[in-house]
């Protein structure tokens, strides 16, 4: 065993030998996989292993891709062969006509990755599965690409071809503890002596918080018990002649394919069990958990009934094995917060269809600092403090109960809520708000005319829209209150807090004191990191001078590894977290000055306040920062309370608005503004697969001002020019707004892809952003939006279509 190497990756599932042929397939091959058993014995071995390319974003559709093509590659290569059944295609069912719509949308956006999904009617579902009634059936979506792999085979394909590129792998080796260094590099123990390495990588299954434990982490990983049985021979299928696809069905919550001349049938149950919440016996090991064919009996009717032959049909075998859940169902493929040099890829509950992907864009980031896609809905940062055992195991649990239902826009489940809420959180509550979640906390979405208003879930603009368009009218025409919680926000100190920033934007960040500006932070390949503004607040009775750092709600280890991670030995800058601690409530409208001018002394006019200033102060008797900025389009302050004092400041501007015609306001009539304003959002917008330039933040870049982190690569990509253009587009539809990742056509080619959507209210305009060809980014270009199956038109227009010239802002 070697003593010293580049990366440990521990574990022998497919995450892991994914990882490591990656890894390998990247150039590193002084990596090694430690394996406490056997390869594939932990859940990889019993896996149904199927493998399909539907994803719920490109990102996920990518990766599905990759696997499929490295899949059949490595089955068709001769000299290690394995069996993959490539291609009998797969239904995904429905028995709705908004399912359909979703499929429709997710068929448009999967078009952009080049992979190509059919939306078929009933009796087709039954043409090309011979064995499925039509009852309660209105269609599916058809995966061509749909399949299975043997699993075992797979993970000793992957390793036998990393070995064969030089890499090592050690079974029968259990990981016992890992120390991390000084110098951040890490000593991997095991129980048969100990690995020096600069990375280590947990790719260690259901046993991930066995190893997280060993660097003192908490992974927001749960395990479920999950079963399949294999029934006998089927005549129909026999006489069919060929394979069966697939069928998933989140109308009883099954999956079936063909297994030799049978079926394999898996099953979702409501009544779900976690497994191994109190530790994991050492001993279980190629294991299965007693099966229990009762839990599903209320999904098992459901399949029965789709395919009556299987009520004829004897059972062979039965599975129940433990498959591990995230909160939100993705994995967690990345960085680990907090860590330094360690990489986890944990939480696949479909390790199979994705991990070939998983390990392709794990070791991308590992060799290169990123991957070729945007991996945020992978990253096991976008969770922050909130997710202990309990809320990870409540979160799971309904993930599991709904595997194959789509989240549809604006659906928020109610499992695990609230986790973060503020002192107001009741206060809006009981003033009529309905919430949304954004990283755990309870954000007002607006404000519910009656109790029992419960808008239905849709891909089409639902029965919220008069609600919206009426709180944006009254931030237009008066002036609009709400909170904005969970908005991140670090504090950031040291004499050399300004050259540390200089170096951390792409543009000129203002060093001056009662001043705000807005930036971006690139990576090293000239990608967009991350959008800030930053705040300079002089010495007061509150601190030291210092810089307040603001950034999107989920950004905050993100952005915290990212700082820390940049901050030289000998620099002097400390970064603190302010987050938990102060909430923002934001007015805004042109009353807004009127009304924080009854509520807070001084002068606050144009002149001695004007956009883009700072300034400590009292709201009431709350203590209070405020900043004159906006995300409406609207004269606007950001009030950055201490949580505290924040029902008493909410108090002070709810009786200053009284006679301004104040009202509350929540974040979908945010969103309808910001669009108007051309405002782009964090990983809808801002993505790490294009630079500023493309991303149209020209104005944001400085390329002269010297040194910054992604200026070399900027320069190097000059010359090329941008592949795609971000701009703004007016669709011709009124029913339903554009949704991220559908597809703009021209003919049959696709164009162009949507990031964001939505009505704008003010410019009474359907809204999208888009990044399309750099030739069609011109005004007036004109092409076609893939709008859940319909096609229709989509003219380019000049950016911030409401109030161009900026002058409400400025008020
Ligand atoms: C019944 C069932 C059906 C499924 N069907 C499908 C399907 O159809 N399609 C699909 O895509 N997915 C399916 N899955 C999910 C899929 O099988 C898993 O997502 C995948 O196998 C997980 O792989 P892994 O590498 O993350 O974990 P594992 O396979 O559990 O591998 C982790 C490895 O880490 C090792 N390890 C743990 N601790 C240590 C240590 N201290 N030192 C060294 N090594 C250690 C373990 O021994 C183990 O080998 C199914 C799961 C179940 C249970």
């Amino acid at each position: 065993m070697k003593s010293r190497t580049k990366v440990v990756v521990i574990g022998g599932g497919i995450a892991g030998c994914s990882t490591l042929y990656h890894l390998t397939q990247e150039g590193w091959s002084d990596v090694v996989l430690v394996e406490r058993n056997e390869l594939t014995s932990g859940t990889t071995w019993h896996s149904a292993a199927q493998v399909t390319n539907f994803g719920m974003n490109q990102t996920m559709v990518g990766l599905k891709s990759h696997s499929i093509a490295l899949y059949k590659k490595l089955a068709e290569n001769p000299e290690y062969p394995i069996n993959y059944h490539h291609g009998d295609g797969g239904i995904r069912l429905a028995d709705t006509p908004e399912q359909m719509q979703g499929y429709r949308h997710f068929a448009s956006m999967a078009r952009g990755m080049e992979v190509h999904f059919e939306v078929i009617d009933a009796a087709e579902c039954a043409r090309r599965h011979p064995l499925i009634s039509t009852d309660n059936l209105v269609g599916g979506l058809w995966d061509p690409l749909d399949g299975d792999i043997d699993p075992a085979q797979l993970c000793q394909a992957l390793a036998y071809h990393a070995r064969k590129a030089g890499s090592e792998v050690y079974r029968n080796t259990p990981v016992t503890a890992l120390t991390q260094h000084k110098d951040d590099t890490w000593t991997v123990h095991t129980e048969h002596g100990d690995i020096d390495c600069d990375i280590v990588v947990n790719a260690c299954g259901y046993r991930v918080n066995e190893v997280g434990a060993m660097m003192g982490v908490h992974h927001p990983v749960a395990s479920m018990e999950h079963q399949y049985f294999l029934t006998e021979d089927i005549q129909s299928i026999i006489d069919a002649g060929r394979r069966m696809p697939l069928i998933r069905c989140p109308i009883s919550d099954y999956y079936c394919r063909q297994e030799k001349n049978g079926l394999l049938i898996g099953f979702y149950e409501q009544d779900c069990k976690t497994w191994g919440m109190d530790g994991i016996d050492p001993n279980f090991v190629n294991a299965l958990c007693p099966d229990d064919l009762e839990r599903v009996m209320d999904v098992l009717e459901g399949a029965f009934e789709r395919m009556p032959a299987l009520r004829e049909t004897g059972i062979r075998s039965i599975v129940n094995g433990p498959i591990t859940y995230t909160i939100d169902g993705a994995p967690l493929i990345g960085p680990i917060p907090g860590k330094r040099n360690a990489f986890c890829a944990i939480g696949l509950r479909a390790g199979l269809g994705e991990g070939g992907g998983h390990g392709w864009l794990l070791a991308q980031m590992i060799v290169h600092g990123e991957a070729c896609y945007d991996t945020w809905c992978v990253d096991p940062r976008r969770f922050t403090t909130h997710t202990n055992v309990e809320l990870t195991a409540l979160k799971a649990i309904e993930d599991y109960q709904n595997e194959f239902r789509f989240h549809f826009p604006y659906e928020h489940r109610p499992a695990g809520r609230p986790a973060k809420t503020t002192p107001l959180t009741p206060v809006l509550a009981a003033e009529g708000a309905e919430f949304t979640v954004v990283n755990g906390w309870e954000r007002v979405e607006y404000i519910k005319p009656s109790p029992e208003f419960h808008p239905s879930l849709s891909f089409t603009f639902d029965e919220a829209f008069d609600v919206v368009a009426a709180e944006v009218k009254n931030v237009q025409e008066n002036v609009g209150l709400t909170e904005v919680n969970g908005f991140n926000r670090f504090e950031i100190t040291g004499a050399d807090r300004h050259s540390f920033l200089d170096r951390m934007f792409c543009g000129t960040v203002t060093k001056r004191a009662n001043r705000v500006g807005l930036g971006y932070l690139l990576n090293h390949h000239g990608m967009i990191k991350c959008e800030a503004t930053v705040a300079n607040l002089p010495a007061s009775d509150r601190g030291p001078e210092r810089v307040w750092y603001g950034s999107a709600a989920a950004s905050e280890f993100h952005d915290m590894d990212w700082l820390q991670g940049q901050i030289r030995a000998d620099e002097d800058v400390q970064v603190r977290p302010l987050t938990n601690d102060q909430t923002i409530l934001v007015l805004a409208g042109p009353r807004a000055r009127d009304v924080l001018s009854v509520c807070a002394r001084g002068d606050w006019s144009a002149e001695a306040f004007p956009w883009l200033s700072v300034r400590e102060c009292f709201i009431g008797f709350a203590p209070a920062t405020v900043m004159g900025v906006s995300f409406s389009g609207e004269l606007a302050y950001e009030i950055h309370v201490p949580n505290a004092s924040l029902y008493a400041a909410y108090l002070a501007l709810r009786k200053a608005g009284e006679g301004h015609g104040l009202k509350l306001f929540g974040a979908r009539a945010v969103e309808s503004m910001r669009m108007e304003k051309g405002f782009l959002h964090w990983k809808a917008d801002l993505i790490t697969e294009f630079d500023p330039f493309e991303t149209g933040l020209d104005r944001f870049v400085k390329l002269e001002k010297g040194d910054f982190i992604g200026r070399d690569a900027l320069l190097k990509r000059q010359p090329e020019g941008a592949r795609k253009k971000l701009v703004t587009l007016q669709i011709d539809a009124t029913h339903a707004p554009a949704h991220g990742g559908a597809s703009l056509m021209q003919g049959d080619k696709v164009v162009g892809t949507v990031t964001s959507g939505d009505w704008g209210h003010r410019v009474d305009k359907n809204l999208a952003y888009a990044f399309v060809e750099s030739e069609l980014a011109a005004e007036g270009s004109t092409m076609q939006l893939d709008l859940c199956g319909d096609l229709v038109g989509a003219t380019v227009i000049a950016p911030s279509p409401y109030d161009p010239g900026f002058d409400r802002i400025r008020g």
